[in-house]
């Protein structure tokens, strides 16, 4: 299932270059062009669904090992003990630009508490 006027879909196919981080049968995770915190990976299935809500309806278990995957960056990256965000925005009013559903995993710096009273 692919879009063929999704960037993200480009870039699972190879037609639009990404600094790739992991890779699996299903999950493709790569560095977000504009990074705003040390470490800022996406992390994708490479099949298209446009959002959080359409992928676990669809495919819990391919959402599932999205999540896994987030984890094992934090690993990789190193942060997974000094602490990571993992941000999934949704809709335009949320600030997803990118219709293709996406995990940003930050960090490497401290980030304010975006709950904090
Ligand atoms: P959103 O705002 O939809 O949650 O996040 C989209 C993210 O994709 C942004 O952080 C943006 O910097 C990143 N991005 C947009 N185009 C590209 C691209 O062509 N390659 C990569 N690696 N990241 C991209
Ligand atoms: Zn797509």
């Amino acid at each position: 299932m692919t879009d063929t006027d999704c960037i993200f879909c480009k870039i699972v196919a190879g037609d639009i270059p990404s600094t790739k981080v992991l890779e699996t049968e299903r999950v493709l995770a790569f560095r977000d062009l504009h990074p705003k915190a040390p470490t800022h990976v996406l992390v994708i299935p490479k099949a298209h669904y446009a959002n959080i809500a359409e992928l676990t309806a669809a495919d819990p278990g391919l959402a599932g090992e999205v999540l896994a995957a987030t984890a094992a960056i934090a690993e990789s990256e190193g942060i997974a003990e000094t602490g990571w965000n993992l941000l999934g925005n949704t809709g335009a009013e949320a600030g997803q630009t990118i219709f293709h559903v996406h995990f940003h995993v930050l960090g490497g710096k401290s980030f304010e508490p975006l709950l904090a009273a």
